[in-house]
């Protein structure tokens, strides 16, 4: 299979004006994928007057939640309808595994578009009545949207951009990750036979400041940008949109750490754990990379820890039987077992795995590491791969020390029976989102982001909400 991909500009698809392309490649096997539009100063200028257009003229952002719901639940019917074929181009595209495209990041994306259509239609709003005054707040929509997007979750993570800028009836540019294109060009032209009117998404292909992201980040014409990827990038961005106060949200890296006490039920720690680490190959922002375990259930716990995940099925993700697939590419693969060599360096043990498994696809066995400091490079630094670092601890104070002491601040996983215990440490933890015996348990309505360099500003429900609009306050005097 090699899909030809261009850019959807104003409802059509178009290619590069340089008439460049790239390639998209199988991490499993190598195999070409798609020739993939490369775009470049002139396609974002493009996009962006398309979607200016939408805005100030089309009908997306006059049409009542309640129409712009009705359009939405229907991309999500399409999404539905094509799941099989959008989940395995996703693990073709990225590598994730065939049964985490199919039941999570697919059904996800659909679960983004129906949350945020129906929130925009039902959200309640505030009206203060005051003797012979009243007050209340608008949401106008804040206009055009610049989202750009990751590799790791490629469609989740740009519907999760999407589904809210549209519902509150912005018009959009997407530019997803050059890794992983696919996805989002079937989602583009799902959209528009479902009724997205034209214009409203537009998508550009290609790659970071210099090329399309550039203008994107810095054209005036362009009222938000979210952004999902790394910390570096992320600053950069920033430094991009300041000189037109245009706002960002950040969803940026993470180091994460995963708290076992010793009164923790192991049945459910060792596996959430497991999946706190090795889900998404290893590649998830808000994986519990550093593993904190009470010193006295510390040789039972690893021992547990480490069978566990030398027994994950490493291989093709395309098999329903597979729990670990490739890293994305070469350069990551080589990033990701540096790191391991770097930690052997450092003093640490590689109690299993720690060498690339070899073959055409970028493949790396799950890693356990012992024998290092909570400020060693490789407990402070974001790995992005299927590596985890445990270190011990033996108390409570000592634990949440340990967690905070981390430049991120994304998430903290925690196993203890101690209620007492779980709401004192949740509220003393530097973790945009704290998860309790459970892991990736997600309520869009609850706000998501993260902490210190984890990023900046709030997404999900009502977060969303203030940041895709622009929130006016109207007072009568009657
Ligand atoms: P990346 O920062 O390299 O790229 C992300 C996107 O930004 C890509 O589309 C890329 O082309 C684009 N880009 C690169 N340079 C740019 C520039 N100067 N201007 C505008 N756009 C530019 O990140 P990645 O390697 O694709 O993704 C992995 C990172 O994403 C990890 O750090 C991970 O933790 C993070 N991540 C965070 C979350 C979260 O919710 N916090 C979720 C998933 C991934």
């Amino acid at each position: 299979m090699s899909i030809d991909i261009r850019h959807l500009i104003g409802g059509h698809p178009a290619e590069s004006f340089s008439g460049e392309t790239f390639e998209t490649r199988d991490p499993h096997d190598g195999s070409l994928l798609g020739t993939v539009a490369r775009g470049g100063p002139a396609d974002a200028e493009r996009a962006i007057e398309s979607a200016r257009s939408a805005f100030d003229e089309g009908p997306w952002p006059r049409m009542s939640p309640k129409e712009r719901h009705k359009i939405l639940h229907a991309v999500a019917d399409a999404v539905e309808d094509n799941l099989e074929e959008l989940a395995m181009l996703e693990t073709r595209d990225s590598g994730k595994i065939i049964t985490q495209s199919r039941h999570a990041d697919i059904p996800r994306t659909a679960h983004n578009l129906r949350f945020f259509a129906d929130y925009a239609a039902m959200a309640g709003n505030e009206a203060y009545p005051d003797g012979d005054l009243l007050s209340y707040t608008l949401y106008p929509p804040a206009g055009v949207v610049t989202a750009i997007s990751p590799w790791n979750a490629p469609l989740m993570l740009a519907s999760w951009k999407l589904a809210p800028a549209l519902a509150f009836g912005n018009t959009a540019i997407l530019k997803p990750a050059p890794q992983t294109p696919l996805t989002a060009a079937r989602f583009g032209e799902l959209a528009l036979e479902a009724g997205l009117p034209e214009g409203v998404l537009n998508i550009v292909h290609g790659f970071g400041g210099d090329e399309v992201a550039g203008p994107l980040t810095t054209d005036p014409r362009v009222d938000r940008i979210t952004f999902t990827g790394s910390t570096a990038t992320g600053v950069r961005i920033l430094q991009a949109a300041a000189p037109n106060l245009t706002p960002v949200s950040a969803e940026l890296g993470g180091k994460s750490a995963n708290i076992v006490f010793d009164d923790a039920d192991l049945d459910v720690a060792v596996p959430e754990s497991i999946r706190g680490i090795f889900a998404g190959n290893g590649q998830m922002c808000f994986a519990g990379s550093r593993l904190l375990v009470q010193r006295g259930i510390l040789p039972e716990f690893l021992t547990r820890f480490t069978e566990a995940a030398e027994k994950l099925v490493v291989g093709d993700p395309k098999d329903p039987a597979t729990e670990l697939g490739p890293l994305i590419e070469r350069r990551h693969l080589d990033k990701v077992h540096g790191y391991v060599e770097l930690a052997q360096r450092e003093g640490g043990t590689v109690l299993t795995g720690g060498a690339p498994l070899g073959g055409a696809g970028f493949h790396y066995p799950p890693t356990v590491i012992s024998g290092l400091g909570n400020d060693s490079r490789t407990a402070r630094e974001e790995i992005f791969g299927p590596v985890e670092t445990v270190i011990p601890f033996d108390t409570e104070d000592e634990a949440l020390r340990l967690a905070n002491a981390n430049p991120y601040g994304l998430s903290g996983l925690l196993f203890t029976t101690s209620l007492d215990r779980a709401h004192r440490m949740a509220a003393r933890w530097k973790a945009g989102t704290v998860w309790v015996n459970c892991y990736l348990v997600r309520d869009l309505r609850l706000p998501f982001g993260g902490e210190g360099s984890s990023g900046l500003g709030r997404e999900g429900g009502r977060f969303s909400r203030e940041f895709f609009t622009e929130p006016r306050a109207v007072t009568l005097r009657l």
